[in-house]
């Protein structure tokens, strides 16, 4: 059964501490009033803002350790009506940032309502503005200038949303040594990942599926907690797209956060990659297989596509 609005605001456990049997919450309907329902699993799939952390805390045990990069990467959005005379041969019109000399994204999609899309991008501080000269500009100093060309035809249609996002968060529940039965953290309140890269949803939808066959395999005489061994495969789930976000980011000197071994092959590498991407097709689509988890990072070290990023162009094009 799915009760929708409620926000839950703290967990129930038995008395010795060792096993959550539930969940208290507020239900917003209903004057605020508090209810209680008792669970054989509460899984956390709250998001970024998760507060298990805390409420472990107050069952006793250790908080998860935090890795964090900080990338602080700003967008703002705005629909526009696709102008009559607009025959683009694109249906997506991306200009990604050349790391580390810019750092402005924009992207325009075209969406139903004959209606476009556009999104400006800026990470390490530099927020594309919500005010109609500024979002134009920022389009303007993009490193092509194709998508601000189309943009500034088009009639607005609404105003101009904006968000932003500091880091890349990981919560290290693998790590814990002790954790209560009962209980488990899935997506983003695991991890949240830079958005630019697209790999949220597909990080979590991987988590749910693996929780699916723990949870119908059963025991099956394992030894080990549910919560052992669904956090461990969480981590490897985890690690990969990590590493690649983490990765592009650390290209810029600025990005805060400690850099791994390797970081100087993997930044030098990434950036010669991202010029090839521009130019030859065959890199693009094994970039972005990796980077969308169909393919192992190894996919952009193999032998064909390690030639064609050394032999990649200088100059930058947008992405169709
Ligand atoms: C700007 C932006 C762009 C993104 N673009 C992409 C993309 O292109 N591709 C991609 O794969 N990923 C993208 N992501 C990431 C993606 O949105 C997340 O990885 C994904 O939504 C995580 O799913 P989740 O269910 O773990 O958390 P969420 O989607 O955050 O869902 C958590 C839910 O829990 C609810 N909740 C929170 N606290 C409580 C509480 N105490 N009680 C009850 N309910 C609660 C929240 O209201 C929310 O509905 C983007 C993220 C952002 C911010």
């Amino acid at each position: 059964m799915i009760q929708p609005r409620r926000v839950v605001n703290s967990l129930l456990s038995d008395a010795k501490q060792t096993r959550v049997t539930g969940l208290h919450a507020e239900c917003i309907d209903k004057g605020k009033t508090v209810e209680t329902l008792e669970a054989d699993l509460v899984v956390d799939a709250s998001g970024r803002g998760s507060q298990t952390p805390l409420w472990l805390e107050g069952l006793g045990y250790e908080k998860p350790a935090e890795t964090s990069v900080g990338i602080h990467i700003g967008y703002a959005s705005r629909l526009f009506e696709i102008p009559r005379s607009a025959r683009p041969d694109w249906k997506i019109l991306g200009v990604y940032t050349q790391a580390p000399t810019s750092r402005k994204y924009g992207v325009i999609q075209s969406v139903e309502g004959n209606r476009w899309l556009v999104t400006l991008a800026g990470n390490l501080r530099d927020y594309p503005p919500a005010d109609e000269a500024g979002f134009l500009e920022f389009a303007r100093q993009l490193d092509h200038p194709e998508l601000y060309e189309w943009v500034r035809r088009a009639t607005p249609l609404t105003p101009i949303a904006t968000h932003r996002f500091p880091t890349h968060l990981w919560r290290r529940y693998e790590q814990l040594s002790r954790f209560p039965e009962g209980l488990l953290v899935v997506g983003d309140a695991i991890c949240s990942f830079n958005p630019i890269y697209g790999q949220g949803m597909s990080v979590s939808a991987l988590e749910a599926q693996a929780l699916q066959e723990y949870l119908s395999q059963g025991a099956q005489g394992n030894t080990r907690s549910l919560w052992g061994r669904f956090f461990k495969t969480a981590a490897k789930i985890v690690k990969n797209p990590w590493m690649l976000g983490t990765g592009a980011d650390f290209l810029y000197p600025q990005t805060e956060g400690e850099r791994p071994l390797g970081t100087t092959f993997l930044n030098w590498y990434t950036a010669r990659m991202y010029r090839a991407c521009d130019s030859d097709p065959l890199v693009a689509t094994r970039f972005y297989e990796v980077m969308h988890l169909l393919k192992e990072p190894t996919a952009i070290f193999n032998p064909g596509v390690f030639i064609r990023v050394l032999a990649g162009r200088a100059k930058p094009s947008p992405s169709k």
